[in-house]
């Protein structure tokens, strides 16, 4: 024990007088990080697949012709090898190479912060964690994928990739992909968004890709659509069939996809796998992960490591919710079945929750969300009741994120911001249950591209119109029977 008037005591009354001031000031101390760092040296050297550790079989993928199985050969045209061998490896973990793992030392490893202060304003018992995938260069997690398809097709000595974009956001990250690695990119973007977002177009350029509105005139798809409609606004689903052709036609070219399918979840583990180790440093395990969900790779990116845990036993009861817009609620709405990926009926089978591929959303300004399909990995794990799904309108979403913002800092994507109105409600619902609960989500990525949208929001000119049951009956409908 110290003694009374000694050096040691006088010290302490120091470090108490301090904590008192800086809790008046509402200075946090360091103790409680407001965000954990990893040193590059712990960027994680393999991603982690979920398909060996599912709770039942993958089902396969089927070709529309044959309606048989798919084989690799089936795929070949369209991508390299390597992906299309991680599409369905039974391997549980899957070396990252070290040529990307140097190009994710660019952003990586973000950072995961602690949202103390919207706790504060929450009057929540409950601790608020995000992982920011806004850090990359194109502002969101989609560079993690971009960056290893367009190494593996380099490899493969493929020398240009074709993609479609929707909001730009998927465009940017493989333009982004194919500055660093050398590769020619070509983006087929919706003309309406090529219009209307005339800044992500640029940001494309700039990085030296070549960017088209869709529907065009390079290929058949694009001048049959141009022929019945020269005033056709285009859709993702023209821009998948006008990329894909261009890709079957061309031996040098191969097709880029930026959610969806497995091999794209797997290269988004490196999320969850690093926020994995960032909570252990903060002395935490969260009981829930949450993402926005629209093919659903920022979600299996952040939860497929924790949700490893849950499936082997250790941690049974974590929750993990998909949050989808209420304009296309593919898992809150949608039927269970085998449907096509796009419009066009170019792509495979696929067995997931779908609305249809005639499905057309509303033109909310999460663009990301806007798909009438989603991962089959993610399907299945909510079918099996280990993923839940909720679903949100326009108008929360924005309140959710101008709070966020005004307490954060962040401007968060309208997509990512699906997230955290979801993460509010949690930590609303554990202050009225007196739960001190730990909730992490996946802030996918920033919104600096979407100001028209925030003001649509302050002008009050956001609607959210109900969608309706024969809308959606319209929409199943289009899924063939097979
Ligand atoms: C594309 C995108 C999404 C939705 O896609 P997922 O594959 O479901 O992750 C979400 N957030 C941002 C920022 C996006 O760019």
């Amino acid at each position: 024990m110290a003694k009374k008037g000694s050096k040691k005591v006088k010290k302490i009354r120091k470090v108490l007088k301090a904590k008192k001031e800086a809790k008046k000031l509402n200075i946090i101390l360091p103790k409680d990080e407001v965000k954990i760092f990893l040193p590059e040296k712990q960027i994680p050297d393999a991603w982690y697949n979920i398909l060996p550790d599912l709770p039942v079989p993958f089902e396969p993928y089927i070709h529309p012709g044959t309606k048989k199985p798919l084989t690799p050969d089936d795929l070949a045209p369209i991508f390299p090898m390597a992906l299309i061998q991680q599409e369905l490896s039974p391997k549980r973990w899957i070396d990252i190479p070290g040529e990307i793992i140097d190009i994710y030392r660019l952003w990586r490893p973000s950072p995961l912060y602690r949202a103390k202060k919207l706790e504060k304003v929450l009057k929540t018992p409950a601790k608020i964690y995000y992982k920011y995938e806004g850090v990359s260069p194109a502002g969101s997690h989609k560079p993690n994928t971009a960056i290893a398809q367009a190494y593996y097709n380099k490899k493969e000595g493929v020398k240009r990739l074709s993609t479609e974009t929707g909001a730009g956001q998927w465009g940017s990250a493989l333009s982004l992909a194919g500055a660093l690695l050398g590769l020619e990119v070509e983006v087929y973007m919706v003309k309406v968004s090529y219009q209307q977002k005339p800044f992500r177009k640029s940001m494309m350029e700039t990085w030296g890709a070549k960017v088209y509105a869709s529907p065009t005139d390079r290929t058949e798809v694009g001048k049959k659509i141009l022929a019945e409609n020269s005033d056709s606004p285009g859709s993702l689903g023209i821009a998948i069939s006008e990329a894909v052709e261009v890709a079957v036609k061309d031996p040098n070219t191969k097709y880029s996809l930026g959610s969806v399918l497995n091999h794209v979840l797997l290269h988004q583990t490196i999320v969850g796998l690093e926020a994995k180790k960032q909570m252990e440093l903060a002395g935490d395990y969260p009981d829930v992960v949450i993402a926005s969900c629209g093919g659903g790779s920022n979600l299996g990116g952040i939860s497929f490591p924790f949700i490893y845990d849950k499936v082997t036993g250790k941690k049974p009861d974590l929750r993990t919710v998909a949050v989808e817009p209420t304009a296309c609620p593919t898992l809150t709405r949608g039927l269970f079945d085998y449907d096509f990926g796009d419009t066009g009926q170019m792509t495979p089978l696929i067995k997931m929750f779908t609305l249809g591929h005639k499905f057309v959303p509303s033109g909310i300004h999460a663009g990301g969300l806007r798909y009438h399909g989603d991962s089959p990995l993610i399907s299945l794990l909510h079918k099996q009741k280990i993923i839940e799904a909720v679903a949100y309108d326009q108008n929360p979403v924005f309140e959710a994120a101008l709070l966020f913002t005004k307490n954060e800092g962040i401007i968060p994507a309208p997509e990512s911001a699906h997230a955290i109105k979801a993460a509010i409600d949690e930590a609303i619902k554990a202050r009225e249950e007196g739960k001190k609960k730990v909730i992490l989500f996946n802030l996918s990525g920033h919104g600096h591209f979407d100001m028209v949208a925030y003001d649509d929001y302050l002008a009050g000119k956001l609607k959210d119109v109900p969608l309706t049951d024969e809308t959606l009956k319209k929409g199943f409908e289009s899924i063939p029977k097979i």
